[in-house]
């Protein structure tokens, strides 16, 4: 099978199921990016200015439109990630269940709040906290979810009133056209654009925009927030993770297995939050890894179409597979057993759902982010041993605990070093968009989503204050200085935030570091 090619000047999109070449797109210089960067400043400002509800009526259309394209779109999402059909039909239906949300609900997340002032003293202000959003938002987005990934982003950034950059993978960038080509066709302002390319590209993305949000591996995680201190921009990072699965031997086993292996492989186990290491607890471990091990026997394997007869579709490209493969075979050269599956299957980039045991933290497929349909299941003594070594990582995106027992289960996600727990499930909390999503440790840095955090968090905060009462032509604290003024000032605010005697005794204060001129 070919490779894929990344030229200066463009970027051949193939699908790895096949081989096919299924799209040919630019790869966008700094100049070009910068450009668009300008443009899209320009319409940002009338963006904002209608507000939430003048922005709703352009997501909601964009909404019909998702829901009017849904075959188109998951064919393209197919031709160039090679997914089963119901894989590939998540992505538009994830879109369209998050604009509503975003689009109905940006104007109360969005509304001006008035806080109460902290102390009596600052009655005399009307306080307001605005939100703000930062003029042009760039998204770079990885190959898993080729439409939803945008999707995540590019919704709530535009609900908070920004303009977006959106900057896809260059391994399936054809579907995030095809959203710039809804929101063109439906007549929505200008203030989405996305510019193809390479990782050079999006460097230029994040050298232009004023906050960049980053979906994306680890690595270039890293050298995404280095950009961004340079040029003191903020940004939020979404990452690479290694998430554990506990079995506890209290749990309904038959769910845990059929929940893990659809938590391990669906999309082939490309989902960042996919389940990449079980930890069963010795009890139930053998009846665990005989029920998951017959489940992942029977999953059908192959290059769907429109009929949707396959379950575990292609791993993205070449190079992923090779880490799949890699991850696989340094576990089985350490003495561990593939029970079904274990090496890639000859035909483009498929490998085959594997389930390993006798695995343990030597291995790289217990340590290292996978991103492949592989499930190693290791036996532990109890839920000490379970927590030690599902904490044991560098990453912390997600996790998920089996259980018969609620309270068991929440007790030990709080244990766990993880930005979400599932219990009894896998991926609820992706289906939740009030609740935020973002990995501790080197999974991430902030959050998307959260409910209103999510809208927030493309804003800047700012901080408006008006006087209540009449104003006199000075205020207390203004020149000159007057100890007596000062003190009786000083004082109130003592008196206002302190406790006991203390808090009045500042004339006594000035006084003793030579104040003077009563
Ligand atoms: P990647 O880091 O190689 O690339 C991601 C994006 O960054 C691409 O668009 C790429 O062109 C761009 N890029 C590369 N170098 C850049 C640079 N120097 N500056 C700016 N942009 C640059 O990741 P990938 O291989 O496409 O995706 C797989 C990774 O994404 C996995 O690690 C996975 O865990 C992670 N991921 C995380 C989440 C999450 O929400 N936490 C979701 C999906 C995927």
């Amino acid at each position: 099978m070919e490779e894929q090619i990344v030229t200066n000047a463009e970027i051949q999109v193939r699908n790895p199921a096949t081989g096919e070449l299924v799209g040919t797109v630019p790869s966008e210089s700094a100049e070009a990016v910068a450009a668009k960067v300008r443009e899209l400043r320009l319409y940002q400002q009338e963006w904002e200015a209608i507000g939430p509800e003048g922005r709703k009526v352009w997501l909601l259309k964009l909404q019909d439109w998702l829901i009017d394209n849904t075959d188109h779109l998951a064919d393209v999402v197919q031709s160039e990630t090679g997914k089963p059909r119901v894989d590939a039909l998540i992505d538009p239906s994830f879109g369209v269940d998050l604009l509503g949300y975003y689009a109905r609900r940006a104007a109360k997340f969005l509304a001006d709040e008035h806080p109460s002032p902290h102390s009596p003293l600052a009655r005399v202000k009307k306080l307001t906290t605005a939100y703000r959003p930062y003029p042009v938002v760039g998204v770079i987005t990885p190959w898993n979810f080729p439409l939803a990934m945008p999707a995540l982003d590019v919704f709530p950034a535009l609900a908070a009133g920004a303009a977006v950059l959106l900057k896809p993978s260059e391994v399936t960038p054809l579907s995030a056209l095809e959203l710039a080509r809804g929101w063109a066709e439906i007549g929505a302002p200008p203030v989405l654009a996305v510019m193809t390319g390479g990782g050079a590209t999006g460097a230029a993305v994040v050298d232009t925009v004023d906050y960049v949000q980053f979906t994306g591996s680890t690595r270039t995680g890293r050298s995404i927030a280095e950009a961004c201190a340079r040029r003191l921009i903020p940004y939020s990072l979404e990452l690479g993770g290694k998430d554990p699965a506990i079995v506890l031997a209290d749990a309904d086993i038959d769910r845990a297995a059929y929940g893990i292996a659809f938590g391990g492989l669906f999309n082939a186990g490309q989902v960042c939050i996919s389940v990449e290491r079980v930890y069963v607890e010795a009890p139930v471990y053998d009846e665990f890894v005989t029920k998951l091990t017959d489940h992942v026997r029977s999953l059908r394997q192959g290059v769907d179409d429109r009929r949707s007869r396959y379950d575990v579709g292609a791993l993205a490209n070449e190079a992923q597979r090779d880490i799949v493969a890699s991850h696989v075979e340094d576990a089985l050269a350490k003495g561990a057993k593939a029970l079904t599956g274990g090496k890639p299957t000859g035909t483009g980039t498929f490998f085959e759902p594997t389930v390993l045991v006798d695995v343990d933290h030597g291995m790289t497929c217990m340590t290292e982010e996978t991103f492949g349909p592989t499930l190693p299941v290791m036996k532990v003594a109890d839920e000490i041993e379970a927590l030690a070594l599902a904490n044991d990582s560098i990453y912390g995106l997600s996790a998920s605990i089996w259980t018969g027992d609620k309270a068991r289960g929440e007790r030990l996600a709080r244990q766990l070093n993880a930005g979400a727990v599932n219990i009894n499930d896998v991926f609820s909390n992706m289906f939740n968009f009030a609740l935020p999503m973002g990995g501790w440790q080197q999974s991430g840095l902030g959050a998307r989503w959260g409910g209103a955090e999510g809208v927030r968090k493309y804003c800047r905060h700012q901080a408006i204050t008006a006087p209540m009462l009449p104003t006199q032509q000075k205020e207390l604290f203004w020149f000159p200085y007057n100890t007596t003024k000062l003190g009786l000032a000083l004082t109130a605010m003592r008196a206002a935030g302190a406790r006991g005697m203390r808090r009045i005794g500042v004339l006594d204060v000035i006084n003793t570091v030579g104040g003077k001129g009563k």
